[in-house]
C-alpha cells in the first residue's frame, strides 16, 4: 500500500512538473510582459563629456543612459536591450581610437566594452561603422560579446550576407502568474543602401547593399521557419511616408507594413519617436507610439534618451501574439538641461582610460 502511494505521488509530481510551464491561467490565457529597450546613434558618446569644449555635458553619454537602462530593467520581469547602430564614430573619442591610438592587441574597443558590461542582447551595425574601413570594424567587432547584426549588406565575393544577418534569441520569460516559458525572439538589422556612396572608398568591390524592405521581406520567412515567435527589426533608418523606393534613407514606415515584423527600432535621423516631429504621419498613433499598428521607437542620439517598448504577449493556443503595446522614450535631462539620472560609476570606470587619453590628446594639440 505504502509503495503504491509513493508511486502515485511520483506520478502526480511528474505530471504536475511537466505540465506546469505550459498550463494557462484560469481564463485560459497566458500573459507575458516583455520590455524592449533601445539605444541608437550613440556616436561614441560613452561619457557625459563635450570633447570640443572640454567640459562635462549631462545631456549626452551612455554612462547616463545606463542608469535609465538599469531602472527600466528593474521595473520589468522580462526585458531585452538593443543598440540600433552608429556607435563607433562621431566624436573625438571615436576618432582617437580609430585614427591615433588604434586597437591594441587583446584590448576591447571601449564602445563594445560598454555594451558587454550592459549586457546588450544584440546590436545593429550603422552606416557610420564603415567610416574607418572594414579592417578596423572587423578588429573592433571581435570584442563584442553579443550578436552583431546586419541583414542587407552582402559580400561581393560570396554573394552572401557580409555580417551575421539575423539571430533568434531563446529567452526564458516569466508570465504574469510567475510561470516560466521559452520565447524565441527573431532579430534582423537594416541600414540605408547609401553606404555605397557615403563610404565608396572603403566598400566598393568588397560589399554591396540590398534594398531594406525587399531584404526584410526575404528574411522574415526564414526566421519564422526557424521558430521565431516575434520578430524585431533593428532598423538603422529614419521615418517618412515619402513614396517608397529601393534606395530610400527612411524605410521604417514601410518596414511596419511587413506582416511578420512585430516591432521596429528606428534610428539614423537622431529624432524622437513618438514625438511631435511625426505628428502628421498617416496611420500613426502618438499616444501608443504605433505606425501602421506596429510599435516603433527612436531614441534620438548620443545616449540622450532610452527607447522603451512595452509588449504584452498572450498564448492561448500555443502561439504567441502581441495583445498590447506601447512605445515611448525617456530622457536623461529635463527641458532645462537638468540631469535626471546619476552616472553609472561602474561603466564610467570601465571606459575612463580611453576617455582620459582622448582629453589629454586634445589638450596637447591645444584645440
Ligand atoms: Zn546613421
Amino acid at each position: 500500500m505504502k509503495k503504491r502511494m509513493l508511486s502515485l505521488l511520483i506520478l502526480f509530481l511528474t505530471f504536475t512538473s511537466n505540465t506546469f510551464a505550459a498550463e494557462p491561467s484560469a481564463d485560459g490565457q497566458t500573459l507575458v510582459n516583455l520590455r524592449i529597450l533601445e539605444t541608437t546613434d550613440l556616436h561614441a558618446d560613452l561619457i557625459n563629456y563635450d570633447y570640443y569644449q572640454t567640459k562635462m555635458d549631462n545631456r549626452i553619454g551612455l554612462v547616463k543612459t545606463a542608469t535609465l537602462i538599469r531602472l527600466a530593467r528593474k521595473e520589468s520581469k522580462n526585458s531585452l536591450l538593443f543598440d540600433d547602430g552608429d556607435h563607433l564614430k562621431g566624436n573625438p573619442l571615436g576618432e582617437y581610437l580609430a585614427r591615433i591610438r588604434g586597437m591594441h592587441k587583446g584590448k576591447i574597443h571601449p564602445v563594445y566594452r560598454a555594451f558587454n558590461y550592459l549586457k546588450y542582447d544584440a546590436i545593429a551595425i550603422g552606416n557610420h561603422e564603415f567610416n574607418y574601413g572594414l579592417g578596423f570594424l572587423k578588429t573592433a567587432l571581435k570584442g563584442a560579446r553579443m550578436p552583431v547584426l546586419n541583414t542587407n549588406v552582402f559580400s561581393v565575393k560570396t554573394n552572401q550576407p557580409y555580417f551575421k544577418p539575423y539571430t533568434i534569441l531563446n529567452r526564458k520569460v516569466i508570465d504574469q502568474s510567475g510561470r516560466s516559458h521559452e520565447l524565441k525572439i527573431g532579430v534582423i538589422a537594416l541600414m540605408p543602401t547609401h553606404i555605397m556612396k557615403w563610404d565608396k572608398a572603403n566598400l566598393e568591390g568588397k560589399v554591396f547593399a540590398k534594398p531594406m524592405v525587399e531584404t526584410a521581406k526575404e528574411f522574415v520567412p526564414i526566421l519564422k521557419a526557424e521558430g521565431a515567435d516575434i520578430i524585431i527589426a533593428l532598423a538603422h533608418t529614419g521615418i517618412s511616408n515619402e513614396p517608397y523606393h529601393a534606395d530610400t534613407e527612411n524605410a521604417v514606415y514601410y518596414l511596419t507594413q511587413i506582416p511578420e515584423i512585430d516591432v521596429v527600432l528606428a534610428g539614423h535621423s537622431h529624432s524622437v519617436f513618438p514625438g511631435p516631429v511625426y505628428q502628421a504621419l498617416p496611420n500613426t498613433n502618438m499616444e501608443t507610439g504605433e505606425i501602421n499598428g506596429k510599435p516603433v521607437v527612436m531614441a534620438a542620439a548620443f545616449g540622450s534618451r532610452l527607447g522603451i517598448i512595452d509588449l504584452e504577449l498572450s498564448n492561448r493556443t500555443g502561439k504567441w501574439r502581441i495583445v498590447a503595446q506601447k512605445s515611448y522614450t525617456k530622457p536623461i535631462v529635463d527641458e532645462k538641461g537638468r540631469s535626471l539620472v546619476k552616472t553609472d560609476i561602474g561603466l564610467y570606470k570601465l571606459v575612463k582610460e580611453e576617455h582620459e587619453e582622448t582629453v589629454d590628446f586634445i589638450k596637447k594639440l591645444g584645440l
